[in-house]
């Protein structure tokens, strides 16, 4: 089969979404250069306005458990509360450059911690510690509990687990715009999102 190139993917999504669609993927292709060297393959991005995946934002096909190779963003008619923006779009490449590495590309994974902390501070200028979750137990009644763990050598403490598997919303400094906004980096003026859910 023919490879899918860039061309292919600026085609497709302007075929079908117009000029979102195109403004999308040249967003795709800003953030692989900035953050990924170039190295991400082209990848089909559908856009849906239905909410299949329950309330998540987006649903990246590199996922085990499901086939196929795209990145699908859900861009509801009304995004009063729930919509995929430029944040969202990087969040799925995260996972797309973890498969096309062979490597673990869930958020608990060692990648998926590597690379957020990588690109925070690309993007923010900021160091975040993001630890591995585990489980301990508490001094003050015994209790086990999921915690993540604080860096090695410093001891900064670690983002939760939450925070970590919805990267980069919510990070302070991190705001790249709704879907196709042209402008990166963290002096732009991005959409404020409630709380979400990602695959
Ligand atoms: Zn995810």
């Amino acid at each position: 089969m023919a490879e899918f190139t860039l061309l292919d993917m600026e085609h497709f999504a302007t075929e079908a979404w117009g000029p979102l669609g195109t403004s999308t993927i040249k967003k795709w292709a800003e953030f692989n250069r900035l953050y990924f060297e170039d190295s991400l393959r082209p990848v089909p991005i559908v856009m849906t306005h239905a909410q299949p995946f329950g309330k998540r934002l987006a649903f990246c096909s590199y996922n085990p458990d499901t086939h196929g190779r795209t990145i699908t963003l859900n861009v509801p008619k009304k995004h009063n509360t729930l919509l995929a923006d430029n944040a969202v779009l990087l969040h799925e490449m995260i996972h797309q450059y973890l498969f096309e590495r062979g490597e673990e590309a869930s958020h608990a994974g060692d990648g998926w911690r590597r690379e957020i902390m990588r690109i925070n501070w690309l993007i923010a200028g900021k160091e975040i510690w993001a630890g591995r979750s585990t489980t301990a137990r508490r001094k003050v009644d015994g209790v086990v509990v999921r915690m993540n763990v604080p860096h090695p050598d410093t001891g900064k403490k670690s983002l939760g687990q939450s925070d970590i598997a919805l990267w980069p919303h919510n990070r302070r400094g991190i705001r790249l715009g709704k879907l196709g906004a042209p402008g990166s980096g963290s002096r732009d003026r991005g959409v404020p999102v409630g709380p979400i859910a990602q695959s």
